[in-house]
Protein backbone atom coordinates (compact mmCIF):
# COMPACT_ATOMS: atom_id res chain seq x y z
CA UNK A 1 0.00 0.00 0.00
CA UNK A 2 1.39 3.38 -0.69
CA UNK A 3 2.28 5.58 2.18
CA UNK A 4 0.29 8.81 1.93
CA UNK A 5 2.32 11.49 1.29
CA UNK A 6 2.35 14.30 4.51
CA UNK A 7 1.16 17.71 3.67
CA UNK A 8 3.96 20.17 5.09
CA UNK A 9 5.64 23.75 4.61
CA UNK A 10 9.31 23.86 3.36
CA UNK A 11 10.60 25.53 6.23
CA UNK A 12 10.10 29.15 6.37
CA UNK A 13 7.07 29.26 3.84
CA UNK A 14 4.87 30.32 6.75
CA UNK A 15 6.90 33.63 6.46
CA UNK A 16 6.39 34.06 2.71
CA UNK A 17 5.19 37.14 1.70
CA UNK A 18 4.13 38.49 5.13
CA UNK A 19 3.70 42.20 5.59
CA UNK A 20 4.57 45.17 8.39
CA UNK A 21 1.76 44.36 10.96
CA UNK A 22 0.08 47.86 10.50
CA UNK A 23 -1.14 47.94 14.33
CA UNK A 24 2.39 48.06 14.96
CA UNK A 25 2.94 51.48 16.55
CA UNK A 26 5.01 54.59 15.22
CA UNK A 27 8.53 54.66 16.50
CA UNK A 28 7.96 58.36 17.80
CA UNK A 29 5.40 56.76 20.02
CA UNK A 30 7.58 54.61 22.09
CA UNK A 31 10.31 57.96 22.82
CA UNK A 32 9.66 58.62 26.26
CA UNK A 33 9.31 61.88 27.50
CA UNK A 34 12.52 62.03 29.72
CA UNK A 35 14.50 61.43 26.57
CA UNK A 36 12.44 64.13 24.53
CA UNK A 37 12.78 66.98 27.81
CA UNK A 38 16.58 66.25 27.49
CA UNK A 39 16.31 67.69 23.99
CA UNK A 40 14.52 70.55 24.85
CA UNK A 41 16.86 73.71 26.69
CA UNK A 42 19.59 73.99 29.46
CA UNK A 43 18.78 71.78 32.85
CA UNK A 44 19.79 73.12 35.77
CA UNK A 45 19.19 73.70 39.51
CA UNK A 46 19.04 76.45 41.68
CA UNK A 47 20.91 76.92 45.36
CA UNK A 48 20.39 79.32 47.84
CA UNK A 49 23.60 81.01 49.58
CA UNK A 50 21.60 81.03 52.82
CA UNK A 51 19.22 78.21 53.48
CA UNK A 52 20.77 75.65 51.14
CA UNK A 53 17.46 75.18 49.50
CA UNK A 54 18.50 73.07 46.55
CA UNK A 55 15.69 72.89 43.51
CA UNK A 56 17.13 70.47 40.54
CA UNK A 57 16.78 69.59 37.23
CA UNK A 58 15.10 72.90 36.50
CA UNK A 59 14.61 73.19 32.68
CA UNK A 60 14.61 76.14 30.67
CA UNK A 61 14.73 76.96 26.83
CA UNK A 62 13.43 76.73 23.81
CA UNK A 63 14.75 73.83 21.04
CA UNK A 64 13.79 73.06 17.91
CA UNK A 65 11.15 70.43 18.81
CA UNK A 66 8.46 73.49 20.21
CA UNK A 67 8.45 73.95 16.49
CA UNK A 68 4.88 72.78 16.49
CA UNK A 69 2.60 72.29 18.93
CA UNK A 70 2.19 68.53 19.02
CA UNK A 71 5.69 68.39 20.05
CA UNK A 72 4.78 70.45 23.07
CA UNK A 73 1.69 68.34 24.08
CA UNK A 74 4.11 65.76 25.19
CA UNK A 75 5.03 68.31 28.12
CA UNK A 76 1.43 69.89 28.95
CA UNK A 77 -0.25 68.53 32.27
CA UNK A 78 -3.02 66.00 30.96
CA UNK A 79 -5.42 69.14 31.46
CA UNK A 80 -3.65 71.55 29.02
CA UNK A 81 -3.31 68.63 27.04
CA UNK A 82 -6.84 68.24 26.72
CA UNK A 83 -7.83 72.07 26.14
CA UNK A 84 -5.15 72.38 23.21
CA UNK A 85 -6.21 69.05 21.70
CA UNK A 86 -9.58 70.01 21.71
CA UNK A 87 -8.47 73.66 20.00
CA UNK A 88 -6.73 71.95 17.16
CA UNK A 89 -9.84 69.79 17.04
CA UNK A 90 -11.92 72.84 16.13
CA UNK A 91 -9.46 74.33 13.89
CA UNK A 92 -9.19 77.29 16.30
CA UNK A 93 -4.97 77.71 16.60
CA UNK A 94 -3.67 80.37 14.12
CA UNK A 95 0.09 80.67 15.60
CA UNK A 96 1.36 79.98 18.87
CA UNK A 97 4.35 81.22 20.71
CA UNK A 98 6.89 78.87 23.01
CA UNK A 99 9.09 80.13 25.07
CA UNK A 100 10.36 76.58 26.46
CA UNK A 101 10.28 75.63 29.63
CA UNK A 102 10.06 78.28 32.10
CA UNK A 103 10.28 79.06 35.86
CA UNK A 104 6.84 80.90 38.09
CA UNK A 105 6.97 82.05 40.69
CA UNK A 106 3.96 82.76 43.13
CA UNK A 107 4.67 86.29 44.35
CA UNK A 108 3.24 85.56 47.75
CA UNK A 109 4.53 82.80 49.15
CA UNK A 110 7.49 82.08 46.33
CA UNK A 111 6.67 78.39 45.50
CA UNK A 112 8.11 77.65 42.14
CA UNK A 113 7.24 75.64 39.23
CA UNK A 114 8.88 75.07 36.12
CA UNK A 115 6.41 74.10 33.34
CA UNK A 116 6.37 74.77 29.67
CA UNK A 117 4.92 77.99 28.57
CA UNK A 118 2.95 78.47 25.65
CA UNK A 119 0.52 80.84 24.21
CA UNK A 120 -2.31 80.05 21.09
CA UNK A 121 -3.80 82.61 19.05
CA UNK A 122 -7.00 82.15 16.78
CA UNK A 123 -6.92 83.96 13.67
CA UNK A 124 -7.91 87.46 14.53
CA UNK A 125 -4.75 87.59 17.21
CA UNK A 126 -6.98 87.00 20.33
CA UNK A 127 -5.30 84.68 23.03
CA UNK A 128 -7.33 81.62 23.10
CA UNK A 129 -4.69 79.34 25.38
CA UNK A 130 -1.94 80.55 28.30
CA UNK A 131 -0.25 78.03 30.19
CA UNK A 132 -0.56 79.26 33.81
CA UNK A 133 0.91 78.29 36.93
CA UNK A 134 -1.52 77.67 39.63
CA UNK A 135 -0.38 78.29 43.55
CA UNK A 136 -3.12 76.63 45.37
CA UNK A 137 -2.08 77.07 48.66
CA UNK A 138 -2.47 81.29 47.67
CA UNK A 139 -5.57 80.96 45.01
CA UNK A 140 -3.15 82.79 42.97
CA UNK A 141 -1.50 83.00 39.66
CA UNK A 142 2.58 82.74 39.39
CA UNK A 143 4.29 85.28 37.87
CA UNK A 144 6.25 84.20 34.43
CA UNK A 145 9.79 84.87 35.72
CA UNK A 146 12.18 85.87 32.61
CA UNK A 147 15.93 84.43 32.74
CA UNK A 148 18.67 86.45 31.54
CA UNK A 149 20.58 83.75 29.64
CA UNK A 150 23.18 86.39 28.71
CA UNK A 151 24.48 86.74 32.32
CA UNK A 152 23.04 83.09 32.78
CA UNK A 153 20.78 84.13 35.66
CA UNK A 154 17.26 84.93 36.95
CA UNK A 155 17.16 88.26 38.59
CA UNK A 156 14.00 88.30 39.61
CA UNK A 157 13.97 84.82 41.43
CA UNK A 158 13.36 84.46 45.25
CA UNK A 159 14.27 81.55 47.50
CA UNK A 160 11.09 79.86 48.20
CA UNK A 161 12.35 78.94 51.84
CA UNK A 162 13.72 82.05 53.12
CA UNK A 163 12.99 84.66 50.36
CA UNK A 164 16.39 85.82 49.61
CA UNK A 165 17.41 86.80 46.25
CA UNK A 166 21.12 85.83 46.18
CA UNK A 167 20.76 82.46 44.23
CA UNK A 168 23.47 80.49 42.68
CA UNK A 169 22.04 78.80 39.27
CA UNK A 170 24.50 76.01 37.56
CA UNK A 171 23.58 74.67 34.70
CA UNK A 172 24.14 70.52 34.48
CA UNK A 173 23.92 69.97 31.30
CA UNK A 174 23.86 71.64 27.70
CA UNK A 175 22.22 69.92 24.74
CA UNK A 176 24.35 70.11 22.13
ZN1 LIG B 1 1.63 80.93 46.78
ZN1 LIG C 1 16.95 80.31 51.01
Amino acid sequence: MEKRPTLRFLAGREDAGSTPDPAAPKQLDKISKEILESFMGLNYFIKCQKCNYKFEKIKTGVSFLFGNIDDILYVLNDNDKKIVQLLQQQNKIHTHYSKGYSIYQCNNCYSLENICHLMLYDKYGNIIFRSESYCNQCQNLRDYIPEDNNNKIIPDLHCPICHNQDLEIDVVNLWD
